[in-house]
């Protein structure tokens, strides 16, 4: 009897082993022991999560996941932060790439004599023709003026150099570049300038007249460009970034990142905006928006005014350092109204670039027109960077999401009230009011403008001070933006911001498994630790790539 008992004890036993092993499910990926900021509609954490066939399958408890699945591959995160794969919500992504591989990188050069030193080097390097470079800032010299191009002359008599201000927005060319691209004492370009001295061209240019300059600079062919763009990802994805913007590509553009997406080798996801040329909205328009699992290409992107930095946004009044000066309105309004016009019928939305308030201004009113009221268009306003007081509630009113970048505040924030006085620069780079008004926004870098780290966006948002910790108590602090509000505007809602966030931007059954390990829990750590915070690891569809 004895016997007969305990043989009936052992088979329940291993049967019921046998039963709780076979229910496992196999999946590809478990991760336990984690910090996981899910970032969902709840704010959920978790500690494990099961990860099969490039998606989240199950997130939840250490002791949830490990009884319910068994990984082919399982990681103890040893209590590292989990979030959603950073997005970066603006960004020049291929123009990134071809900075990285073709001009100079004139970021962070203290003088003029430097910019000169740097050229010389990569011209050295590249030995091409044209002598590209990008990034300079006067505002880090001791001449705080714009340069002009005598010394570009005396060291490049015959070579093209074409020099673009950290804001894209500018460009230093040398005589043999404006020679190439026909511009002298008369020429005029609408929406741009062209500065002068009673001694001729000083080689500055100014927005329309920059691009018209840019656009005699040779075209990169595609594998220039192929190069460009993997460089720049391998970069991104060191970052924690799993989707990145293009704020402006053209059709070739997106056929050859949609091709490198298709054969494996581009693995980050891609948020393209078309250029408003009549070939990429013939093309584009009449399908509508187009989707693929890594590219989402469902926006034009339209320019109202220039930067602030050059003098070249739009403003209701005069700058306060510049008499008479309001800046730039790149088109005339009825091209605005016409192309949103389009867009609206077509089911795409309008992202469009607006730095100063008559910018904002005028955007909203053609904005306006078309949307009527509340909707789910998701029409963008691109940087939002000073808004009137007075139109700070159309943003809600016609559900205009704006399109912010953290840094860019952390940038200017030395001498935009040189720019903006006393009195205007109140409503300039007011994140949080901004959020208030749809309860979301999309955040970015607008790399290569910024850095393209998007913990300095973080660290910017939260704490609106330098890397050093100036100003002690932040710039304007009433508009800095939470750390979980933060989180979500590098996450959660960019993907919104694209109409993607039903596939991804947080860690949820169902949703495409990207997401990021960091050495730092960044909910808690201090302040100043934030940018020392490493990327231990990002999984883009569930595998790792970095
Ligand atoms: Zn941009």
């Amino acid at each position: 009897m004895k016997n007969q008992y305990l043989y009936f004890i052992t088979i329940l036993f291993l049967t019921t082993m046998n039963s709780c092993v076979n229910s496992r499910k196999s999946v590809d990926l478990v991760i336990h022991n984690a910090i996981i900021y899910q970032v969902d509609s709840a704010f959920s954490t978790a500690s494990a999560m099961a990860i099969d066939q490039g998606k989240f399958v199950a997130v939840g408890s250490d002791q949830a996941i490990l009884d319910q699945y068994s990984g082919y591959e399982v990681i103890d995160a040893e209590r590292a932060a989990i979030c959603p794969g950073f997005n970066d919500g603006h960004s020049h992504f291929l123009g990134y790439g071809l900075w990285l591989t073709q001009y100079a990188n004139l970021v962070g050069a203290e003088s003029f004599d430097q910019v000169l030193e740097l050229l010389l080097h990569h011209h050295e390097n590249s030995g091409e023709e044209w002598v590209l470079g990008r990034g300079w800032d006067q505002n880090l010299w001791e001449n705080k003026n714009f340069p002009d191009n005598t010394r570009l002359d005396q060291l490049f008599p015959n070579n093209p150099v074409v020099l673009i201000r950290i804001d894209g927005h500018a460009v230093l060319a040398n005589s043999a570049a404006l020679k190439r691209a026909g511009i002298d004492k008369q020429t005029t370009i609408a929406g741009g300038e062209i500065k002068k001295t009673e001694h001729g061209l000083t080689g500055i240019l100014l927005d329309n007249a920059a691009d018209h300059m840019k656009s005699f600079v040779p075209k990169p062919d595609s594998e220039q460009k192929t190069k460009a763009l993997l460089t720049a990802q391998e970069k991104c994805l060191a970052k924690g970034l799993t989707t990145v913007t293009d704020a402006g590509l053209d059709k070739e553009d997106i056929f050859l990142i949609d091709s490198l997406q298709k054969s494996g080798i581009l693995k980050i996801k891609v948020y393209a905006m078309l250029n408003p040329t009549d070939e990429n909205l013939s093309y584009f328009l009449p399908a509508g928006p187009l989707r693929t699992p890594h590219l989402t290409v469902s926006s034009i992107k339209l320019y109202a005014d220039g930067a602030l930095g050059s003098r070249g946004a739009l403003m209701i009044e005069p700058y306060s350092d510049e008499a008479g000066n309001r800046g730039l309105q790149l088109e005339p309004t009825t091209y605005y109204d016409s192309l949103c016009g389009l867009a609206y019928e077509s089911g795409f939305q309008v992202n469009t670039h607006a730095i100063g308030d008559q910018a904002n201004r005028l955007v909203i009113d053609v904005y306006a027109k078309h949307l009527k009221g509340k909707n789910d268009r998701r029409w963008r306003i691109e940087h939002a960077q000073v808004v009137h007081p007075d139109d700070l509630h159309r943003f809600g009113q016609y559900a205009i999401i704006p399109s912010i970048q953290s840094t860019h505040c952390t940038s200017d924030m030395d001498w935009a009230d040189e720019r903006l006085g006393a009195e205007r620069i109140k409503s300039a780079y007011a994140y949080q009011d901004l959020l208030n008004e749809n309860g979301w926004l999309v955040n970015g870098t607008d790399f290569p403008i910024e850095d393209i780290d998007p913990l300095h966006s973080y660290y910017a948002a939260i704490s609106r001070k330098h890397p050093d910790g100036s100003p002690a108590g932040g710039f304007q602090p009433e508009n800095a933006l939470s750390r979980a509000e933060t989180l979500y505007s590098i996450t959660l809602w960019p993907a919104k911001g694209s109409f993607d966030e039903k596939t991804k931007g947080s860690i949820e059954a169902g949703k495409v498994a990207d997401f990021v390990m960091l050495n730092n829990d960044l909910m808690t750590l201090s302040e100043h630790e934030i940018l020392k915070t490493k990327v231990r690891g990002t999984w883009v569809d569930g595998v790792k790539q970095f």
